[in-house]
């Protein structure tokens, strides 16, 4: 076996079931994916096919668990006194945008308990339900995972043209976003197009941070035990000279720029 079957991308805008969300996993006093503590909701899901990803088991679509849109609230409000002023509630996957419709309704039910939301997505579809998801997302975490569409079709089996426009879209809306960027040594490190993405993006008013995220091998064993063939078994992660050196690419062309 290679991979699950590609996701389509409106496979799951017609579900009849609009107040259950497909997740991969919920996650409590998270700190990776957008500022203070939060919880993280991992939904069920993905159309890219990254040679990396770290998170095989969350691709198939018909994978995971259903739970009810109010018993997430209900979680969120639970945990609400450790979100503190920056915290709130992450939507990450797997690829979120596939449950745009079910995320509406509970952007907007947190939003009414006064929760932040924040969404962290590959931007792989644009239509006016990703238009209103995002109208309802404080902060949009987007990866932008090669700006070249040859690699980037090489690495995630899909081009980035959508991706684009994602970010162009929030970009008109003056919605603040952070850019993340996942550093693979002899995929993602080519100077030429770290200035290309550098220069592409350097204009938008929008973009409060860009993220570097060193690949590393942890997410090995799942593809293994998902009997999945994975391509980069032999590549390494970059080294601190290979990180700087990103680093200060980005650093040309954004006023704030980390290493997760
Ligand atoms: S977009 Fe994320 S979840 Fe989907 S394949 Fe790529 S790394 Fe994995």
């Amino acid at each position: 076996m290679y991979f699950p079957q590609q996701t389509k991308k409106n496979e799951f805008l017609n579900e009849s079931e609009d107040h259950l969300l497909r997740i991969h996993s919920l996650e409590t006093f998270g700190t990776h994916d957008g500022p203070g503590i939060r919880m993280v909701v991992f939904t069920q899901g993905c159309q890219f096919r990254c040679l990396y990803c770290q998170n095989p088991d969350t691709l198939d679509i018909h994978g995971g668990s259903l739970i009810s849109i109010d018993e997430l609230v209900e979680k969120a409000i639970n945990q609400q006194p450790f979100f503190s002023k920056k915290g709130g509630v992450t939507v990450s996957g797997g690829e979120p945008l596939l449950h745009r419709k079910q995320l509406i309704t509970f952007f907007e039910k947190l939003h009414e308990n006064g929760i932040n939301t924040c969404l962290d997505t590959n931007g792989r579809v644009l239509d006016d339900a990703t238009k209103e998801l995002l109208d309802k997302t404080d902060l949009l975490l987007l990866d932008v995972k090669h700006i070249n569409n040859d690699w980037h079709k090489k690495l995630t089996s899909l081009s980035n043209k959508t991706t684009l426009k994602v970010a162009n879209y929030r970009e008109e809306t003056g919605k603040k976003m952070w850019l993340r960027y996942v550093l693979v040594p002899g995929w993602t490190d080519q100077e030429e197009y770290l200035h290309e993405w550098g220069r592409y993006f350097t204009n938008y008013k929008t973009i409060e941070k860009v993220e570097i995220i060193p690949f590393h091998q942890m997410g090995k064993h799942k593809w293994d035990l998902l009997n999945f063939e994975y391509a980069f078994a032999d590549v390494k992660a970059p080294t601190p000279q290979e990180i700087e050196k990103a680093t200060s690419i980005f650093n040309q062309y954004f006023k704030k720029v980390v290493v997760k």
